[in-house]
């Protein structure tokens, strides 16, 4: 089950919550439903983390040190 962050919009409270498909998740704070959905932490670290340069290399596509072809794919 997964765990969202949201922000209430009426508030401005932040909390997690554990969000079942059937279910809408409201503020602890004011009761409103009124939510943002936030970015999770899980979800924020795997997407820097493959947006990190790993193109930069001879080969141009997989940064093999001997050249283009050299790795045998490009
Ligand atoms: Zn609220």
């Amino acid at each position: 089950m997964p765990i969202y962050e949201y922000a209430c919009k009426d508030c401005a409270q932040q909390f997690e919550a554990l969000v079942r498909s059937d279910s809408t998740p409201e503020c602890p704070n004011c009761h409103s439903s009124q939510l943002e959905k936030l970015l999770s932490v899980f979800a924020t670290t795997a997407s820097s983390a493959s947006a990190a340069p790993v193109m930069a290399g001879p080969c141009g596509s997989c940064g093999h040190p001997d050249g283009p072809g050299a790795c045998g794919f490009h």
